[in-house]
Formats: C-alpha cells, structure tokens, sequence
C-alpha cells in the first residue's frame, strides 16, 4: 500500500490515442491510477508537473538483463559469431553475483530512461539472481528463462529440457505469487533448441499460462540455415512446434515472406522491434508499416547491451520512427503516435497486462514517467508524441513510478545504490572476463 499522491499542473497525456490534457492531474491512491483530467485535488504527497509530460511508463518488449555486464565487447559482428565467440561464453562464464550485478545495472539504466515494464531472455542458468534484482529495482517485467538443449557445438551452454523446465518449476515455486513479475519461458531461437525443446517448451509455458519468448528471423543467414535444417520458413516452424500466438514474442521478424506475416497475423503473436540491434549487428530493417497495416502486434525493446550499447527506449521509438522512413519515404512510414503506441500499449498487451499498464486509464497500475519539455529540442513544440519520438531523450525522463512509487526523481534513484552499484559491475565485470577466457 502506498500513500496517496497528486501529480498536477503538467501536460497529461492519457495514452497514444488521447489528446494531451493541459494543466492536468493524475491522482494515484493503493499504487493504482484512480483520477485522470483537470481538477483539484489534494494528497499526501503533492508532485507539481510543471514543464513535464505525464505519460505511461515506457514498456520494452525485447531485453536480456544477463547480457549488460558484457556491453562493448563482441563489437563489429554478424549475428552468429556474435553469440558464439562473446556472447554465449559470457553467458556460460556468469555467476550468481555477476548476474545479479548485471541485471542491477540494466535495471538502474532502464529506469532513469522511462522504461518500467519489460520481457526479458535471460541465460540458461542462476535466473534467479535475476529474479532478485528486478525485485530490488521495483520494475514490473516477465522474466524469460533461456532453452537451449543444441548450441551448434557450443556445449557449455547446452542443458536438456528436463533440467530447463526442472529450474522453471523452481523459479515459480518461489516467485509465481509475486506482484510485479513473471516467469516466461524462453527456448532462445530455431538454432539452439531442438524440435522437441521447443514443443515441450511451449507445451509447458501454456499449462501453466506462462508467456513464451524467442527471438526469430533476425538474419538472413539465420532463416537460410532454418530452412536447410528444417525444410520450412522460420516462422512457419516456429507455428508447427507451438511457438507463435497472442502469449508469444516473437524478437526481429526482420526476414519474413508474405505467408509468414500471414501466419503472424492470424495468430496474433507480437513481434519485438529492436531497432538499434538490427542496425548495429547489420540485419537489415523489419517491415514494421507492413505489419501494422495487416493488424500485427507490435512492441519495442533495445534487445542486448552488446548489440547497442544502450537501453534506452526513447532512442529505439526514434530509430523505429527513422527506420521507416529510410525504407519507404517520409511519407509512407510510421507516425510518431504509432511509435508511442507499440512502445506503450504494445507492450502492455505483449504481456497479458493491457488491463495494468500502458495507459493512464483509473484503474490500472500507476505506472507513469514525467518528462521534461522545456529544454532546447523540443522547445517549442508542444505535440506530445513529436516530442517524445523525436526530440525528447532519456536524460529528459525526470522522474519514474511504477505501481504508484517513485523509483526515480530529481536525478536519483530510490531503490539502487548508484556508487555501490558501479564499484560493484566493475568487479564483477573483470571476474566474469576472467572466468570466460577474454580479455
Ligand atoms: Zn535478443
């Protein structure tokens, strides 16, 4: 239970498909949105917004909390090698301490840039350190335990599906109760898991209502090797072993044919648009106005640190407003209301909680951003969603509630302790290095 609290004298904005509210007020009571519009109120704690959007909290669809103590190695690659030469041993090479470090500091980024919900892929050990640091942090998130019973050779990172799904029973028997996150079961791509995982993984993800996460159609190389082992499209595969529907996201979709985004479509999956990864690992732009146009869900996330470096969801609805536009022309790309959309709305509805977040709608949780408006790039315009895609930056966001607390203000976390938390991945980074073989 928290106190309640008044957020007044700021440019409301509801959600993407509202008009902004000028010298509106947001009155939070038990955590959760109760009044949104002009009036007058009071509350225990009085938060004038003057100068500052009042938005919902921003909603990643695609990250990996384990993979931001490796940020600025494994630059200058394609995909594949990527992940077998950095990023795979990393992810073998991490500890319980080293993960939680990690996920500290994804969370500590990811707050102070607006971000308060997400679903994550983490690695196929210790989630649970992950579990622990975004408790810490207080944001609200689906937490993806990462399959992957074929590593193409790469064996330290290999773990049978009876282990995996044995280790997801321990991750809900602990944390299935808990209020702000969730357990999602992630077989990692078409590449690393075998037919079998995957079935069995999403067979086990449905009986207990479970979100299911993978990542798919990033590169062409990827969907080439697909089709030569399988004999089908990726996305195609990915439907016969149970991996595509209105509980499944589905990261990239950047290859896809005609039948494919049929297949999306109908099934309702989302698919995870990360723009800065698909331009820093070179795999080409995703369809995304194609996929808007036939009904597809879309969110937005800034997938790995090392494919970025940031998580910074201002920058990806920026670089997906940009992208578009480089594909199509100026004209028939994606507006800056659509962006706001995939990244709020879009997520809510990716993790089954489009009646909590997304929008300041009473009711919902009171998971909201301020963000300032008076500096130089957007002065002077006043339309919310140009502002946010194009002219606002994470250094904006001034302050970040999730379920009606404060977790970010006047430049500070509340939750995190930013000194300790440096000297701290610091560490963890040189011992991580060191356990992993690279320098
Ligand atoms: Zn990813």
């Amino acid at each position: 239970m928290h106190n309640d609290l008044l957020i007044y004298n700021g440019l409301v904005w509801p959600s993407a498909d509202d008009q902004p509210i000028p010298d509106g007020s947001v009155l939070i009571q038990d955590g959760r949105i109760a009044k949104v519009g002009r009036f007058k109120a009071r509350a225990k704690t009085m938060i004038d917004a003057d100068g500052c959007l009042v938005m919902p909290g921003l909603i990643q669809g695609h990250i990996h909390f384990c993979q931001t103590l490796f940020k600025g190695c494994a630059e200058d690659l394609q995909l594949l090698p990527w992940l077998k030469k950095y990023i795979w041993p990393l992810e073998a090479a991490h500890d319980p301490d080293s993960l939680h470090a990690s996920a500290l500091l994804t969370a500590a980024e990811l707050i102070k840039g607006g971000t308060t919900a997400f679903l994550s892929i983490e690695t196929v050990r210790h989630t649970e350190a992950v579990f622990r640091a975004v408790d810490q942090a207080g944001l609200m998130g689906a937490i993806g335990h990462c399959l992957m019973d074929e590593t193409g050779g790469y064996r330290p990172l290999s773990v049978s599906n009876e282990d995996a799904l044995a280790e997801c029973d321990v991750l809900l028997d602990h944390w299935g109760d808990h209020a702000r996150l969730k357990l999602a079961v992630a077989p990692r791509f078409a590449l690393s898991c075998s037919e079998a995982n995957m079935r069995e993984a999403s067979g086990y993800a449905r009986d207990r209502g479970l979100l299911l996460h993978t990542h798919a159609s990033e590169q062409v190389e990827e969907v080439n090797l697909v089709r030569e082992i399988t004999g089908m499209d990726n996305i195609d595969y990915l439907n016969t072993v149970g991996l595509t529907g209105p509980d499944v996201g589905l990261a990239h979709c950047v290859h896809t044919t005609d039948a494919e985004r049929a297949l999306l479509k109908e099934s309702e999956s989302h698919v995870l648009h990360c723009p800065s990864a698909n331009m820093k690992l070179g795999s080409g732009i995703a369809p995304i106005r194609e996929y808007l146009d036939l009904g597809i869900r879309v969110a937005i996330g800034a997938d790995g640190a090392p494919c970025n470096n940031r998580l910074d969801q201002l920058m990806e609805m920026r670089e997906a407003g940009m992208l578009q536009k480089v594909r199509l022309g100026a004209e028939h790309g994606i507006t800056a209301q659509e962006v706001v959309r995939m990244a709020t709305l879009g997520g809510a509805k990716l993790l089954g909680w489009e009646q909590e977040m997304g929008s300041l709608t009473p009711g919902k949780r009171a998971n909201l951003i301020l963000v300032d408006q008076s500096d130089w790039p957007v002065l002077p315009s006043s339309d919310p969603a140009t502002n946010v895609v194009y002219g606002n930056c994470s250094r904006d966001v001034v302050m970040t509630m999730v379920d009606g607390e404060i977790l970010y203000e006047n430049g500070e976390l509340t939750r995190i302790d930013e000194e300790a938390l440096r000297a701290t991945v610091r560490k963890q980074r040189k011992l991580l290095f060191e356990r992993a073989g690279i320098a």
